[in-house]
């Protein structure tokens, strides 16, 4: 199976993670890891240009925005958030009984700031760029809410590395900002399950005291500090692979019709209709790709496709390749 559908680095791993994984199994299995990751957040925070105080290490992203909705928010508070957006949100804060506000991107795949502050949420999650759509959500919008909104604002930047834009600057001046990232898409890393936030030192100890100690492993936290110390060169080298495979895929999508907004991931978002049966389709011909259904029609691609798209990830050229041809196979099967 040519695994497009999840957004993980499709040129492999890093060499210094994989070697640091292979020398570490016969000394770090016996003791515990660092409680709070201290010598990876020195790692990340070197990376990022940011105190190790304003770090704060999850076994992926995702721990991440599980551990900030449930330390930082109480059931019955809101979570605002667009739609669409990374599908685990709604799912962490129901779980955490929060009551979650969708708002619909705008026109041009804008972000609302009015209607994303309008009900006073406790938590603002903005995910930018923005899983599906690849699209980017601009500073000046991110400052906008993060000056309006009452509570806590979380800005996902599992894509930074694609995208190069950042809100880690506004942490300084905006206390209630926190901004989460991961090793799983850029730095091809999915299978160790290493994310990070940046924050103020008082959000740190808040998430964390959510989270609990030793929630990475010893043989994660090593791979993941010689990775960020050391395969600089390497990620550089696969974001513009990507990013390369992505305008590619983009221009040959484009070239059959479909209105692909422009990406700054390493993925692309494809408004189709019949995207679920588009998608069986290309599964049974080897090709794994992500169908979306019922999303609010805010552009006029999305009212043709009735509220459907694919998300495709960039990958060698051979493996997008098959991908169309697989989508162009399914198309004929499903009109
Ligand atoms: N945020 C976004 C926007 C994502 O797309 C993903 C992965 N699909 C994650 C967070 C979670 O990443 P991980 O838990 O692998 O760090």
């Amino acid at each position: 199976m040519i695994e497009l559908g999840d957004n993980t680095n499709r040129w492999g791993a890093p060499p210094s993670a994989v070697r640091a994984m292979r020398e570490s199994a016969d000394a770090m299995l016996s003791g515990y890891p660092e409680m709070y990751s201290r010598t990876l957040k020195e790692a990340i925070a070197r990376y990022v240009g940011v105190d190790p105080d304003m770090i704060v290490i999850g076994n992926g992203s995702d721990d991440i925005l599980d551990s900030s909705f449930r330390g930082l928010a109480e059931p019955g508070d809101r979570l605002a958030m667009l739609e669409p957006t990374f599908v685990m949100v709604p799912i962490f804060a129901q779980l955490h009984r929060l009551v979650v506000d969708r708002v619909p991107l705008g026109e041009n795949y804008g972000l609302q700031v009015e209607a994303l502050v309008a009900n006073s949420p406790r938590i603002v999650y903005i995910c930018s760029p923005n899983n599906p759509t690849g699209t980017v959500i601009p500073r000046a919008s991110v400052e906008a809410v993060a000056s309006r909104a009452p509570g806590v604002v979380l800005i996902d930047e599992a894509y930074f590395e694609f995208a190069g834009e950042t809100a880690v600057p506004l942490v300084h001046d905006f206390p209630q900002l926190i901004v989460a990232r991961t090793l799983s898409k850029a730095f091809g890393l999915a299978g160790l399950r290493v994310g990070y936030a940046i924050a103020s030192p008082k959000m740190v100890r808040a998430i964390e005291a959510a989270r609990g100690p030793y929630t990475v492993s010893a043989m994660s936290e090593r791979a993941a500090a010689a990775a960020v110390d050391r395969d600089g060169a390497w990620v550089r080298e696969n974001v513009a692979k990507s990013i390369a495979s992505r305008d590619r895929l983009a221009s040959k999508l484009r070239e059959r019709g479909i209105e692909v907004p422009p990406s700054v991931t390493n993925f692309v978002f494809a408004p189709v209709a019949n995207a679920g049966a588009i998608a069986k389709v290309m599964r049974e011909r080897g090709v794994s790709v992500r169908p979306f259904a019922k999303i609010p029609q805010f552009c006029a691609a999305l009212v043709a496709s009735k509220g459907e798209a694919l998300r495709i990830t960039a990958g060698p050229d051979e493996e997008i390749d098959a991908a169309l041809a697989a989508f162009d196979e399914a198309r004929r099967v499903c009109g």
